[in-house]
């Protein structure tokens, strides 16, 4: 299958995938037939049911898609889009088995979607559409807490989660651990602080990760740090609204452009992405925000003069019809899959540093893992700190100030952090240091080929290629 229209016709999105997974292969010392065991996609399952609404019956199409079985359960979030199909719930679910991976979250694969509008129906009538969908996944182990356990993506949040959940749980009645077969839940329906910022935030440590590198950071062909950089960001969901927030008030970062799906927003001097995002849920759009200047067409923005751009919406919005006018010098992918190969191919050429998808919003999956880790114990992050007795406690600060002398003094440890230290961190600060760490390791072993083999060029590459020996070292020791 191929894209095509007035721009150079271009591999389908899995086409994509394959593409860069072969290049990264190339590279490596692995048996071709572990490699295509790798490459392929274990199944696909496809559902048409019914659902009677409006007093029709209406049909839905929906897939739920295993990569790799390697690690399970799989993992992998629920589309719900009209342009979902079996291409992309396929490469969709290959790069949640690499994203696992690179982030060490101990699970394959997997990924759903469902062609649905959801702007189209209202609350009741998604509620509907959403649990009889559950239900044949459900009764197919494709949503399940030991073998496959859905999350959000595009078109889908909390309250489908909770919903999906919910069948679970009327349907496995004696589950214990009902509560993980989906992430991404409401809070009081089993969820985990900070989960819905959780991709976005997982952007901002990406970045701040790249910004501490100094010999990364010069591969783009700039200096210093993150404060003051000019940043345009496509698509303001939850994943681009979050990142974009988050870089501009907590590091420096000028968003000077937004691309949405009914134009664009410009203002050199930044732009507030919160006053944008209540305009949008007021007004439905963007036109007429009083801040910035107004620009038809958003999707010309990917173009515009600026230091990052963060595809946050779409995949293939960076093609071969227009990476030659692309100017960033830096791309993270915060979207799956938004630079085709094709247009890969002509970035790598030219030096353009992409820290890609499948770190770049690994995020979302990490604390997935902490939520599904969560309810599988049935006991709050933070809690079994929060119960060390008085004798204890003197024990362990006076271990602290021994140790800090130890180190002569250049660490020091204030009050503050002796008192978090011991009645433990609340739930949102365990999320944040663990996705923290997790974003600081993975980008650690992502860049190791990249600075250390010259045939290796590109951060995309190295990180398919650390992935791929991850998912390589699991079957083999499962003596495949
Ligand atoms: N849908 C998200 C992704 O593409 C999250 C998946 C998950 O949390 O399982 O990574």
């Amino acid at each position: 299958m191929t894209i095509q229209g007035t721009r150079p016709t271009e591999p389908s999105f899995r086409d994509s995938v394959n593409i860069m997974y072969n290049r990264a292969a190339d590279l490596m010392e692995i048996s071709p037939g572990l490699r295509k065991k790798i490459q392929v996609c274990n199944s696909t399952y496809t559902v048409r049911f019914g659902v009677r609404l409006r007093g029709e019956i209406q049909t839905f199409v929906g897939y739920r898609s295993v990569h790799s079985e390697h690690m399970e359960p799989v993992k992998g979030g629920i589309r719900f889009d009209m342009s979902v199909s079996q291409d992309e719930v396929e490469a969709l679910a290959a790069l949640m088995t690499f994203k696992c991976a690179l982030v060490e979250a101990p699970f394959g694969g997997s990924k759903g979607g469902l062609c649905v509008d959801p702007r189209e129906y209202d609350e009741h009538e998604m509620e509907l559409i959403t649990r009889r969908f559950a239900y044949e996944l459900i009764k197919r182990d494709l949503i399940n807490p030991s073998q496959n356990v859905p999350a959000p993506d595009m078109g889908t949040s909390e309250r489908e989660m909770a919903w999906m959940a919910d069948q679970y749980a009327r349907m496995a009645t004696t589950d214990i651990n009902a509560r993980a077969c989906v992430t991404g839940k409401p809070l009081n329906a089993g969820g985990i602080h900070g989960r819905v910022e959780a991709t976005g935030r997982g952007v901002q440590y990406a970045l701040r990760e790249y910004f501490r590198h100094p010999e990364d950071v010069r591969r783009a062909g700039f200096e210093g740090k993150l404060d003051g950089k000019r940043v345009v960001v496509q698509g303001l969901g939850n994943v681009g609204y979050h990142a974009a927030k988050f870089l501009a008030q907590e590091d420096g970062a000028r968003i000077v452009g937004i691309a949405e799906r009914d134009g664009g927003l410009w203002n050199e001097a930044g732009i507030a992405v919160d006053h944008v995002r209540e305009y949008m849920n007021e007004t439905g759009g963007l036109k007429g925000f009083p801040e910035a200047e107004y620009i038809t067409d958003g999707a010309s923005l990917i173009e515009a003069e600026c230091d990052i751009l963060i595809p946050a919406a779409l995949e293939g919005v960076v093609h071969l019809g227009n990476v030659d006018r692309i100017k960033a010098p830096l791309i993270i992918e915060a979207a799956n899959g938004p630079i085709t190969a094709g247009a890969d191919e002509r970035l790598r050429m030219r030096g353009t540093v992409v820290i890609p998808d499948l770190y770049a919003n690994a995020g979302g999956v990490t604390v997935s893992y902490f939520e599904w880790v969560k309810n599988l114990s049935h006991i709050r992050f933070g809690r079994m700190q929060r119960r060390l007795d008085e004798g204890r406690q003197e024990l362990i600060v006076n271990e602290l100030d021994r140790l800090s002398s130890a180190l002569g003094g250049t660490w020091s440890l204030s009050d503050d952090f002796k008192q978090r230290y011991l009645h433990g961190a609340d739930e949102l600060e365990l999320v944040r240091s663990g996705l923290d760490d997790t974003m600081r390791v993975a980008y650690q072993s992502m860049r190791e080929p990249w600075i250390e083999r010259e045939d290796v060029t590109d951060l995309r590459t190295s990180a398919y290629m650390v992935a791929i020996d991850r998912v390589a070292q699991s079957y083999r020791a499962k003596g495949l």
